[in-house]
């Protein structure tokens, strides 16, 4: 995600609902366009990976090598990646262009659409599906978009920017690491689930080889549908993914991955 740390003010933010409002925009005429592209830490989503290799016509594994930073999420102690920023001086965006801006922006990354908001959970049900979010703006000394005037609820600043599409089909990504986050420190994932875990969330054509080149298949009972569904679409088999995953960390939704007859011992 942004880093928040940078510039700010060290004003605690406000907690805002999907109804408040906040004053904000971003264009090409103010003095700060692109500031914010340089020297910043963009966590990438399972999503957006799907879409940015799409948009570069790359593979997920070329992506991954080309754009993206392994990184370890503390305390939820798993594999996640960062944009990897160019070596110039001010840690660019390798996106950026300083009169044009982004380059990718019908595909750019989550957090850049976030971006002035930040949200955080006050708690999660992911059992019940539940998620008692809050959103707060992230105030960057830099930043002159809080000057300008016009006015946004948070819920039209989502829809505006394609938010709400993103966390819908990022979600299931974002309940395994809230989920890992609440289990003990001492309860941890062997290096091969972590694995599994980021072939899943962020290498879409290994696991897609994975699943259908493997004896993946031959293992588990799973409707005819349901294969024709994930064979064709990238999000389906994302999701599937996610839930493959939450049934082997959790225990959760097994049911939806049952061992075919001639493989029970
Ligand atoms: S107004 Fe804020 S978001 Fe827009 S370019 Fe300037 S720093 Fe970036
Ligand atoms: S992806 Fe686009 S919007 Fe995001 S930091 Fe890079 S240039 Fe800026």
């Amino acid at each position: 995600m942004t880093d928040t740390t940078q510039k700010t003010s060290g004003i605690p933010p406000e907690q805002l609902s999907l109804q408040s409002k906040f004053r904000f925009n971003c264009h090409k005429g103010v003095k700060c366009f692109t500031d914010c592209c340089r020297g910043i830490d963009i966590m990438l989503t399972p999503y957006d990976i799907l879409t940015m290799r799409k948009k570069l016509d790359l593979t997920s594994e070329e992506f991954l090598a080309v754009f993206t930073d392994p990184q370890i999420l503390e305390k939820a102690d798993l594999p996640v990646v960062t944009l990897k920023l160019l070596d110039d001086e001010r840690k660019s965006c390798p996106f950026v262009e300083d009169k044009d801006g982004c380059v990718i922006y019908e595909d750019r990354p989550t957090t850049c659409r976030y971006y002035p908001l930040g949200v955080g959970s006050l708690s999660y049900s992911g059992e019940k599906g539940e998620k008692d979010e809050f959103f707060f703006t992230v105030k960057e000394d830099h930043c002159m978009g809080f000057d300008e005037n016009k006015e946004w609820t948070v819920a039209d600043w989502r829809a505006d920017q394609g938010v709400d599409l993103r966390d819908k089909v990022n979600d299931g990504w974002m309940e395994l690491i809230v989920r890992k986050k609440s289990l003990p420190l001492s309860m941890k994932l062997t290096e091969e689930s972590k694995k599994m875990f980021f072939m899943v969330c962020y290498n879409i054509d290994k696991f897609r080889n994975f699943v259908f080149n493997s004896t993946f298949l031959e293992r588990y009972d799973f409707p005819k549908e349901k294969i024709e569904e994930i064979k064709k679409d990238d999000i389906s088999l994302l999701q599937f993914g996610f839930e493959w995953l939450k049934a082997g960390f959790f225990q959760t939704g097994r049911e939806n991955f049952k061992v075919k007859e001639k493989n029970k011992q």
